[in-house]
């Protein structure tokens, strides 16, 4: 399947999140030069180890949202940090933020059992700027799958299918079979998948490459991947 209909990206990090290897200026490039029309730079927020501090996020809006072409977003990946779906920004800081994803990472955050990780999940949703929840195929968190997408569809928040994920060398557990049961829930429950690469470095922008068999395999409906349409991803961030 040709992955260029896909024209979006808003998962992303750069050289602030400690563990990431290109600048901004670089992914946005990338971007262009993928002919994405948006991408989105969510550093992680700063539980993080090694990741940037609360200033930087509150001045993000000194940017511009157009660069080389490409329509720029600035959100933060926010680290769930308990069961009551806490996450590690004051609202200082995500307040002009254009949108959070809020993720579960083990190097934050100890997994609890799945009521109580499904539980944090369904708070973090609750967040006046979460649009998305990061990597739920990611296995070292467990999750009733069902209770988190019936959730997002009451929350009207999206589910990420994220390329990362998938990465053999990676170190989620089990996503390629969390990531089937999801799709299936999603087709049941109406709610669209947001596709991301979480792009560490600037070749990945825009790499679904692991993500589209997946929706070939399981015959997933285009119309609830939001990276085919700007005015599917305007019904969950009107300001894009
Ligand atoms: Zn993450
Ligand atoms: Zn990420």
């Amino acid at each position: 399947m040709d992955g260029s209909k896909y024209t979006m990206d808003l998962h992303t990090h750069t050289i602030v999140s400690g563990h990431a290897y290109n600048t901004m200026n670089e992914m946005i490039r990338a971007a262009a030069d993928k002919n994405l029309k948006i991408i989105g730079i969510t550093e992680h927020a700063p539980a993080m180890p090694g990741s940037t501090n609360l200033y930087y996020f509150q001045n993000l809006n000194i940017l511009r949202n157009e660069k080389y072409g490409v329509h720029v977003l600035y959100g933060a990946e926010l680290n769930i940090l308990d069961e009551q779906g806490t996450t590690d920004l004051d609202a200082r800081s995500w307040r002009d933020l254009d949108y959070c994803i809020a993720s579960f990472h083990d190097a934050c955050t100890v997994s609890g059992t799945k009521e109580e990780n499904t539980n944090a999940y369904v708070q973090a949703m609750k967040h006046p700027k979460v649009m998305v929840i990061g990597h739920p195929d990611n296995g070292i968190f467990p999750a009733d799958y069902e209770e988190l997408v019936r959730a997002a569809a009451e929350e009207h928040v999206l589910i990420e299918l994220n390329n990362n994920s998938l990465n053999p060398q990676g170190f989620r557990l089990n996503a390629r079979n969390n990531d089937l049961v999801i799709l299936d829930l999603c087709v049941k429950h109406h709610v669209p998948v947001l596709l991301s690469s979480d792009a560490h470095c600037e070749e990945e922008v825009g790499n679904f490459s692991r993500v589209i068999p997946l929706l070939q395999e399981t015959g997933f409906p285009e119309e609830l991947v939001v990276n085919q349409s700007e005015e599917l991803l305007r019904q969950y961030l009107p300001t894009a």
